[in-house]
């Protein structure tokens, strides 16, 4: 019997490993310290294994241990994070990295990336300038906001409202809205960091203004309202609507602010599918602050989008927060042409991939279901079957628990592979899908697939099923 210790006294030097024709070649596209340090964690992992188990049958052989190099250094020039396929239905999935950009955006973030730019400077002076002005008017015109600024986040458009205007002074908020957003972010724990002291009023279900009202004292800096946009409190229920706590907030000059969350500029109520209140709606109402998300129903890059009356917006762009916190100018050149396709609203639900697919036209999603069904059925042999089926479709991204849009789904059974296998396939091979299973059947919501993704679904599943 061999020993564990003649194994590894068996093992080669790093040093003859690197000498090795098929590692020397690799000196054209990895480091030498690259190659290096993987050399020794391949030797170390066949160490570590043979020390571990009872009979190491690996192969240790030099031939071996090089083409084990190989595939891991392979392995580590592929990109972790990469493009996915999205056919879960969900619109604004959280973990597929919610809002898909439009195409003039991708365009300028390119631009303003490979090239310098008026970042900081006005053009027309020569002056330096800030970045926060290439949006400011436009979010203005589109919102009816005095005054905008962009943070990196909403939480961070959040912690930087609260502690500009509130940090060591009290914050009145309904129990109702002390709501959690994912990724343990929570409100009354965004508020300690801001330095605000919460006052909770009212009872989960219920909050009335006389609660606000009762609660109201001369350390009093702020009435919040959190949109719930992640869950929803239904039956016996009564929320303060914002035009009365703004009517309050004038009546004892303490100014009203609204997180909304989802950040929506057009009403959906017109196409048919869902409301959800606009940021025009609330500043409308006389919110003084009003903070939503760039990537949710916005349709943008990841920002924090805070509006609202010029006096208090002015404050928080002297906040230091805001250094901490701004924008990048990749996300700027993005949410500058997201902004753009809204002043045409027509093209904004075009061009903007969240709002086309929240209003996409139910015939056409039946068709394309139809076809890739039909598509399925043909292409990729007998060991598979897909029907079409009414369902239903998510906004998601912690937006809009309530609302499914109804949808067309294309069902697919397999025999001679489990339904489970078969995602498990899909979310593996390059680009990877992501599937919904329910009863057996793995889901397809043709809502969210992009250009091209069905044939690759195609492609996906010869592969799997050998066709
Ligand atoms: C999503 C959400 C946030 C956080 O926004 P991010 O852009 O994810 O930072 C804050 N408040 C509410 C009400 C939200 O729905």
């Amino acid at each position: 019997m061999v020993t564990k210790q003649h194994l590894l006294r068996q093992l080669p030097a790093i040093s003859v490993i690197l000498e090795q024709e098929a590692i020397k070649k690799l000196t054209g596209s990895f480091s030498h310290q690259v190659i290096s340090d993987t050399a020794g964690e391949v030797v170390q992992g066949i160490r570590e294994a043979i020390l571990e188990e009872g009979e190491f049958t690996h192969p240790i052989d030099l031939d071996s241990i090089v083409s084990l190099m190989v595939n891991r250094l392979q392995e580590k020039a592929k990109p972790k994070l990469k493009k996915v396929i999205n056919a879960t239905g969900i619109i604004l999935h959280t973990n597929l990295g919610r809002a898909v950009l439009a195409q003039s955006a991708v365009k300028a973030i390119e631009d303003i990336a490979a090239n310098y730019s008026n970042l900081e400077l006005d053009l027309t002076t020569g002056e330096r300038g800030t970045r926060y002005s290439h949006v400011e008017e436009l979010v203005c015109s589109l919102t009816g906001a005095e005054a905008a600024l962009v943070v990196n986040n909403n939480a961070g458009a959040v912690l930087l409202v609260l502690s500009t205007l509130a940090k060591d002074k009290e914050v009145i908020v309904s129990r109702g809205q002390l709501v959690e957003i994912g990724g343990s972010f929570r409100i009354p724990d965004v508020m300690t960091q801001s330095g605000a002291a919460l006052v909770e009023v009212g009872t989960t279900n219920k909050t009335h203004l006389r609660d606000y009202e009762q609660a109201m004292t001369d350390q009093t800096s702020l009435l919040l309202k959190v949109h719930t946009s992640n869950y929803k409190i239904i039956g016996f229920t009564a929320e303060v609507p914002i035009s009365d706590l703004v009517k309050l907030g004038r009546e004892k000059n303490i100014p009203v602010y609204e997180d909304l969350g989802s950040g929506v500029l057009v009403d959906f109520v017109k196409y048919g599918v869902i409301h959800e209140p606009t940021v025009r709606e609330s500043i409308g109402a006389g919110a003084d602050v009003v903070t939503c998300s760039g990537d949710k129903l916005f349709g943008g890059p990841q920002a924090g989008i805070i509006v609202g009356r010029a006096d208090l917006i002015s404050k928080m762009k002297k906040n230091p927060l805001t250094r901490a916190l701004r924008i990048d100018k990749l996300t700027l050149a993005a949410m500058e042409a997201t902004l753009r396709l809204y002043i045409d609203e027509d093209r904004a639900i075009r061009e903007i991939p969240t709002l086309r697919m929240i209003t996409m036209d139910g015939e056409l999603i039946s068709a394309s279901a139809k076809r890739l069904a039909a598509d399925i059925n043909k292409q990729c042999g007998s060991g598979i079957k897909a029907t079409v089926e009414d369902g239903y479709s998510q906004v998601g991204g912690g937006a809009l628990p309530e609302e499914n849009i109804p949808t067309c789904l294309v069902a697919i059974s397999t025999s001679d592979i489990s339904v489970n296998a078969l995602e498990e396939s899909l979310r593996q091979m390059d680009p990877p899908v992501l599937a919904r299973i329910q009863k057996e059947r793995l889901l397809i919501d043709p809502r969210t697939l992009l250009a091209g993704d069905s044939e690759i679904i195609i492609n996906h599943l010869k592969k799997i099923f050998e066709i």
